[in-house]
């Protein structure tokens, strides 16, 4: 059966990669970096996506199908060499394979700490069933304005859907990360924000929400990293990077809703973190 659905994908997973990862936050990493797993393709398109050589649902057969054995196989060495954290990345159409790769890790022996991060734009439905299995959630809230959702991600529903959907992992997990040693979280919510060149305002708004509707104790990791990418390196507004002044206006927002548990970056950030997809290790950093 032809995939037809929005992400292109069917019922067998699509692997894009599976890598050891140094670029998430200091709790994620700990000291021995974390196992992610790139699924292909995404639910949703952004116009401005780092990692679009793999998102990217008008490529057929993007990524290679595994089994979710297959997938434990390729995650096993990683944990044997001390990785305790597996990030399932862009995991929301594959959502039922989670389960199935950590039944065949668990078979193995294995019990990582398992990382969703996700776009936000995730079921509440669907988290209700993976309660059990994810020790941290790591999703983005990426806009506040259907327009902007709709003509960055073609998906005016966004703004709705991942607040719902970050309430229902703030139910889960409350404000506290709960630690496994010094190094590693074991267990929490961590929302990731991405400023966007000329939308600080907008911004300021999603985390005037987060903190009215969730807590100002979550840990929030503000980014400033963007840079443009894909075909946003012809848009009018977002083929520009960040500027300082922008970050830092979000930054002091944060701070002043009583943001006080989390991660900035610094602003040499920008141009960092692009990977490419085409090797077999996409992140230099
Ligand atoms: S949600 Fe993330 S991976 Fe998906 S298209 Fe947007 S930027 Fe790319």
């Amino acid at each position: 059966v032809k995939p037809s659905g929005f992400c292109r994908s069917g019922a067998e997973a699509m692997v894009a990669n599976i890598c050891l990862h140094m670029g998430e936050e200091p709790v994620i990493i700990g000291d021995s970096g974390a196992c992610n797993v790139f699924f292909s393709h995404c639910n949703l398109q952004c116009i401005f996506c780092q990692n679009h050589q793999i998102s990217n649902n008008a490529v057929v057969n993007n990524g290679q199908p595994m089994t979710c054995e297959q997938i434990a196989e390729r995650i096993i060495p990683h944990l044997e060499k001390g990785c305790k954290t597996l990030g399932f990345v862009s995991p929301a159409h594959f959502s039922p394979h989670i389960k199935g790769v950590m039944k065949a890790l668990e078979n193995r022996g294995h019990q990582p700490i398992v990382v969703y991060n996700s776009n936000g734009y995730d079921q509440v439905d669907v988290l209700k069933k993976l309660e059990d299995t994810v020790g941290i959630y790591l999703p983005d809230l990426k806009y506040a304005s259907a327009e902007t959702a709709m003509e960055y991600s073609a998906c005016g529903d966004y703004p709705q859907k991942a607040k719902a959907a970050i309430k229902e992992m703030y139910r889960q997990k409350g404000s506290t990360l709960r630690m496994l040693d010094e190094h590693y979280a074991e267990s929490g919510l961590i929302v990731r924000h991405l400023v966007l060149p000329g939308h600080a305002a907008e911004s300021i708004e999603l985390l005037e929400w987060l903190a009215d509707e969730c807590s100002p104790l979550i840990h929030l990791s503000l980014m400033c990293q963007y840079t443009p990418a894909y075909k946003a390196c012809s848009h009018d507004i977002l083929c520009n990077t960040l500027q300082k002044e922008e970050y830092e206006m979000v930054c002091r927002a944060a701070e002043n809703l009583g943001f006080c548990r989390g991660w900035t970056q610094a602003f040499t950030s920008i141009g960092h973190y692009i990977p490419d997809f085409d090797q077999q290790q996409p992140f230099q950093d």
